[in-house]
């Protein structure tokens, strides 16, 4: 029986069940253009049309026809399509974000009303998160409980992949053409700087990342905080579009590890960062509002100021901070940027600044082509100090050091700031009111954050 994929995040073909179960017989690929998605930040839409024609080329070469793109709500186009072409199932791969789940309520009550369903297939995470429990049954808070009892019971296997031959049923609607989608308009002259550093998207990219990745994974561990070196994976925004499911990472990644005795140490950390990403999602299921509220409820009290001229200067990149603002280049040029920049730029704005977790968190939204909810939330809790197994409030990266440290030689702040400076400044909006010269230092401000915390600490009875 004809049967529809609903294509959300998961523009992959192996381990791709809820496609492998759609495509047994005649199968129409559709794509939404929904609010859902337009409340996405402008870079992570950017990225995901790129990941969107990679998807719908392979499907081309695959069945001849490409996917069905249309600009609506599911809940109100899919019971017309699935009744004209007499599908009685509509397969999409669970993405548990909570406003993706509110949909799916939705779009299977609206199924519903014709005897049709949605089903939802797993791929996006390593295991259930019902499997992952504490003895008493209750859901963990710690890191490292969590991932020992999940190493433990062993991440799922990959599931099923698409057939090589896909026969897809004729669309009964016009769809959108992939040429002039634009589904970040607001991106302005910010686009062809992102075009022009941006890495392949797909599938096939991802697998040739992980590949030589892998490669290169003994040195992970001693090399992966280097901001000058291409050490890490480069892989969270195919994860955060589904390019490449968890699963099959984790198989070929341990594979890899057991063939080469000296990458293993390297994969096992590797894997051990994957876990985190997991642990991330397992908490956002767990605590729907993390984007928007802090784990730990004293936190609601904590000083955190609003919106001010310092914290548009952050976002502008203008802190004066070498490494800081290397860092926030970098992620308006590319999209992307280095995970120990990130807690340090993050640390500057929640701590230094004394400013919301929440503004931060909403700029990288925007910013970040691998932005992904639950990681997101998570690592802005957690550096902000509210989070679960959170880094305590009173460690504060100090920039410079982290510099010292990290950019040994300057590279990475010589790329961002000098080399690279008209892309930046391409990336900016015409006109710009002036702001005012920054007025924390390093010093006075660490200790502003440090007097808030001891005094938050004293009317509320937090614990660190
Ligand atoms: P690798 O070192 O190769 O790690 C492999 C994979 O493990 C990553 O692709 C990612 O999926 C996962 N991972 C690694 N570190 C973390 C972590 N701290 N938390 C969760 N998963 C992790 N990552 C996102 O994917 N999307 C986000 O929106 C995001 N926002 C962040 C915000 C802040 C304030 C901070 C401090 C970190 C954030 N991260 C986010 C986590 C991390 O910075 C990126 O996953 C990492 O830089 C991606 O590079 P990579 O793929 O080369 O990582």
């Amino acid at each position: 029986p004809p049967a529809i994929f609903w294509l959300t995040r998961d523009f992959r073909f192996s381990d791709n069940a809820a496609l492998a179960a759609a495509a047994r017989g005649p199968v129409l690929a559709v794509f939404f253009i929904d609010r859902l998605l337009m409340a996405q930040g402008a870079a992570s839409r950017w990225r995901l049309e790129r990941g969107l024609r990679a998807f719908d080329a392979e499907l081309r070469r695959r069945s001849g026809q490409g996917v069905l793109i249309l600009r609506g709500e599911p809940d109100q186009l899919l019971p017309g399509l699935a009744a004209a072409l007499d599908a009685a199932k509509v397969h999409q791969s669970d993405w548990p974000a909570p406003e993706m789940r509110v949909l799916q309520a939705r779009v299977d009550a609206a199924l519903q009303v014709g005897g049709r369903r949605l089903v939802l297939h797993p791929g996006h995470l390593l295991i259930h998160p019902r499997l992952v429990r504490t003895k008493t049954g209750g859901s963990y808070r710690v890191y490292t409980p969590f991932a020992r009892t999940l190493r433990g019971i062993g991440p799922d296997q990959p599931g099923a992949s698409a057939p090589e031959r896909i026969t897809q049923a004729a669309p009964p609607a016009k769809g959108l053409a992939l040429e002039n989608l634009n589904l970040a308009p607001d991106l302005h002259g910010g686009r062809a700087v992102l075009d022009r550093h941006a890495v392949p998207a797909g599938e096939a990219a991802a697998l040739a990342r992980l590949d030589a990745f892998l490669d290169r994974v003994t040195d992970y561990e001693t090399r992966r905080d280097r901001t000058d070196l291409e050490a890490t994976s480069g892989l969270s925004e195919h994860l955060a579009l589904g390019e490449i499911s968890p699963r099959s990472l984790w198989a070929l990644a341990r594979a890899r590890g057991r063939d080469t005795p000296a990458a293993s140490a390297g994969v096992e950390k590797f894997l051990s960062e994957l876990i985190w990403r997991e642990f991330a999602w397992h908490l956002l299921i767990e605590f729907p509002q993390m984007a928007s509220a802090p784990w730990r409820p004293e936190w609601r009290d904590f000083p955190w100021q609003g919106d001010s001229d310092q914290a548009e200067a952050w976002r502008r990149a203008e802190t004066g901070i070498p490494l800081i603002d290397a860092g926030l280049r970098e992620m308006r040029v590319t999209g992307r940027m280095h995970n120990r920049v990130r807690m340090v730029v993050a640390s500057w704005l929640t701590k230094h600044l004394l400013t919301d977790w929440r503004l931060g968190l909403a700029h990288f939204q925007d910013s970040l082509s691998d932005w992904d909810p639950a990681a997101n939330a998570m690592n802005w809790q957690w550096v902000a100090g509210c989070g679960p197994d959170a880094s305590p409030f009173f460690r504060i990266f100090n920039p410079e050091t982290q510099a010292e440290r990290h950019d040994p030689a300057g590279r990475y702040r010589q790329l961002w700031l000098e080399t690279r400076a008209a892309d930046y400044r391409a990336t900016l909006p015409r006109s710009q009111r002036a702001l005012p010269p920054a007025r924390v230092t390093l010093e006075a401000g660490r200790q502003r954050a440090l007097d808030a915390y001891a005094s938050f600490r004293q009317t509320t009875g937090a614990q660190e």
